[in-house]
């Protein structure tokens, strides 16, 4: 099984949640038990599993990543998206997670975020259930 969810975003960086999306991307497959790879085939956005009931730890973990990656600094880079990059490296471009009965087998307050960090853009992630 393989294949695309398309994720548009709205603004410069943030965190949307795919769980659903994801979940329902698996589900005609058949498998009941394996393991769901999530691929972000970008350079300045991410992936990253986190807690999904309260809104606020996302904003928090933006507030934090955007401190500890300021936008102005003497970067060498000349696209100007150096912190874009660096934020994708940080937060990393993949993610797996076991597939049991069908569902994602995630713990109880946790989501799928796709994390953006130079938007808004048009976004693509790859899924592959092994
Ligand atoms: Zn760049």
């Amino acid at each position: 099984m393989n294949t695309t969810l398309t994720v548009k975003t709205t603004s410069k960086t943030e965190f949307i949640e795919i769980t659903g999306d994801v979940q329902k991307a698996i589900q005609p497959d058949g498998i009941d038990d394996g393991v769901c790879l999530l691929f972000v085939p970008h350079t300045t956005a991410g992936i990253t599993i986190n807690e999904s009931a309260d809104p606020s730890v996302k904003s928090d973990i933006l507030m934090v990543l955007n401190k500890m990656v300021p936008w102005k600094e003497a970067y060498r880079h000349l696209e100007g998206n150096s912190p874009a990059h660096i934020k994708s490296s940080i937060v990393g471009s993949s993610e797996l997670i076991a597939v049991e009965g069908g569902r994602l087998k995630l713990g109880t307050w946790q989501g799928v975020f796709f994390c953006e960090f130079d938007g808004p853009r048009t976004r693509k992630v790859h899924i592959r259930l092994l």
